[in-house]
């Protein structure tokens, strides 16, 4: 564990989960953290005028040298992502965060960073050929090979986990990473064509009680599966997998499967409405279905993200609710 007085830099901290882990570093007692994001300040979901906030470009080498100098720890958030939406038609782009994660890399070596490296992988990197069914096998660590990731995205979080390995192994660079499982929460974009389900549903059954129309579309049939973590446990994991002795990929996602209908199910039931359902065949979807395989993790931590999928949607739909009412309009129209 860092002493409370040494450098942490959080990158991607602009971001949803960024902004969540400097607020957590803070409550723990760091007072020397270094949040960068490429966004302009006022973009970011969350800021701390106690931090050190820098807006810098990653994808610059130079950026990448300044911002790790001095450094204890790093934790790589930053990357060009989003949900389906915005992954199946950016593809090039999201490849294009490997300039991030390996400009930083070569900053932590060349800095001699002291502390450990942490990188956000994805559970994208999974072979598409073991995600085909509703009713999944939850995915093991060792289902990323042989390699059939997600295309742009998923190919882009495979190669850099490989750069930490081999940062690691050839010069000594101390890194973990996190296979991160769908994340959601509050503070988070819902509306910017990056959100991912969660928020997307929260929006427009929220949109539906505002404009009193009782229409949800749905992305694909409604019957793809996943799980989704709440943003505390991933938190707390991404934390505990950098400060543990755990040298491989690790999946960090919660084991609660759902479908897509069912989330829609939860959302309304936290509303109080009832939407008809209209399906977009023709939308993104992504795979037919995915799971973690917790085993390794409570192995590893005695530990699995645990906040009940109806807890945690609960506090992103009441969020959600929130922004959308300050974005300007007032007007409810009761839908039960
Ligand atoms: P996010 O989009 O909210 O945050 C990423 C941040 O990185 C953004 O604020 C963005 O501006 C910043 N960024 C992008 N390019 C940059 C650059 N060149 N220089 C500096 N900053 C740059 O996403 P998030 O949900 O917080 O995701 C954080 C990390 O976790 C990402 O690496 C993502 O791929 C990974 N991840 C997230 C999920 C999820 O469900 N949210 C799932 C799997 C993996």
């Amino acid at each position: 564990m860092p002493p409370k007085d040494a450098k942490i830099l959080v990158t991607g901290a602009g971001g949803f989960i960024g902004g969540h882990l400097v607020a957590k570093l803070r409550s723990l007692g760091y007072s020397n953290i270094r949040a960068v994001d490429v966004k302009p300040l006022t973009y970011w979901y969350q800021r701390s005028d106690e931090v050190d906030n820098r807006v810098l470009d990653l994808n610059r080498r130079d950026a990448c040298f300044d911002t790790v100098d001095g450094a204890h720890t790093v934790y790589n958030l930053a990357a060009n992502m989003g949900g389906m939406g915005f992954i199946e038609n950016n593809k090039a782009l999201c490849m294009l965060s490997v300039l991030i994660n390996t400009h930083l890399l070569e900053a932590a070596k060349h800095h001699r960073l002291p502390g450990r490296f942490f990188y956000s992988s994805s559970a994208c990197v999974y072979n598409g050929a073991k995600q085909t069914r509703t009713d999944v096998t939850a995915l093991k660590e060792e289902d990323a090979y042989p390699a059939e990731a997600e295309d742009g995205y998923g190919w882009e979080k495979l190669f850099s986990e490989r750069m930490c390995r081999h940062f690691r192994e050839d010069f000594g660079v101390v890194t973990r990473v996190a296979r991160f499982h769908n994340v959601y929460g509050p503070h988070g974009t819902y509306a910017s064509g990056r959100e991912k389900a969660p928020a997307a549903i929260c929006r427009k059954i929220i949109d539906a009680q505002m404009t009193g129309k009782p229409l949800i579309e749905i992305w694909g049939d409604g019957e793809q599966t996943r799980s989704f973590m709440y943003i505390s446990d991933c938190i707390d994991g991404l934390f505990d997998i950098t400060n543990s002795g755990i040298e491989y990929p690790i999946n960090l996602g919660s084991s609660e499967l759902v479908s897509i209908n069912q989330l829609v199910d939860i959302v309304e039931s936290i509303a109080g409405v009832r939407l008809d359902r209209r399906y977009n065949l023709d939308a993104p979807k992504g795979v037919r279905g995915r799971n973690s395989d917790n085993t390794l993790i409570r192995k590893e931590l005695n530990w699995e993200p645990s906040v009940k999928l109806r807890d945690g949607m609960e506090k992103t739909y009441r969020w959600i609710w929130d922004e959308m009412h300050k974005a300007g309009n007032e007007s409810v129209v009761n839908l039960t």
